[in-house]
């Protein structure tokens, strides 16, 4: 199913001008049948080029981040709110969101990751129907039963010039995701199938 839909969006046609401009869909990366999804803004230059997410300098930042709670790429599947690069960095416009918004519920629906790291404000607004990544980095969110995690995006902290105290919240907020990571695991191994939790959860977006 998961190579279903990677082959079916790798000629997406959705947005007229994106799929254009792209040298390539940037599909994700690392492991598919991870239990924790970090979803991104959109692909850069580097990431158009060679095809991977965050393979410039803000995955440089976010190695360092998941190395610091010891994960790696390999522990996790990273993807974004859209899969086409937006000319010259442009964020997203909401159409472009709204085409791919099909194929990011349909890769959750897929992996049912336990845990959704949303990077920056794009990615958490498209999972919690909320804005302001300031006052919701760090927290847990539930919604579908699927833990979600907002965090900064690490261009952000490359546009600070690399402000120490934006790092060290950074780092702690990657601390709250190994914890939950960890908690998930120990609960998913305690619970019988069938576990009432999750009647007062929200859908996707609807929180
Ligand atoms: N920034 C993103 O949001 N995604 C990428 O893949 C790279 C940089």
């Amino acid at each position: 199913m998961f190579d279903q839909l990677k082959q079916e969006y790798s000629t997406c046609t959705k947005c007229p001008t994106l799929c254009q401009s792209r040298s390539q869909v940037v599909f994700g990366s690392g492991n598919p049948k991870a239990e924790v999804l970090f979803i991104g803004e959109a692909p850069g230059a580097n990431e158009d080029q060679q095809g991977i997410p965050f393979c410039g300098m803000s995955g440089q930042v976010l190695n360092e981040l998941l190395n610091s709670v010891g994960l790696s790429r390999e522990d996790i599947f990273i993807t974004n709110t859209i899969l086409c690069r937006p000319e010259n960095n442009r964020n997203p416009a909401k159409e472009e969101v709204e085409n791919c918004r099909e194929r990011l519920d349909r890769l959750i629906e897929i992996m049912q990751p336990k845990v959704i790291v949303t990077i920056g404000n794009f990615a958490t607004e498209r999972i919690l129907g909320k804005k302001g990544i300031t006052s919701l980095r760090g927290k847990v969110f539930e919604v579908e039963g699927k833990k979600i995690v907002p965090v900064i995006h690490p261009a952000n902290y490359l546009y600070s010039g690399r402000n120490p105290e934006m790092f060290a919240q950074m780092k702690s907020d990657f601390e709250v995701i190994a914890e939950m990571i960890k908690k998930e695991k120990k609960s998913s191994k305690a619970k019988p199938l069938g576990h009432p939790d999750g009647v007062k959860q929200k859908k996707l977006g609807e929180f």
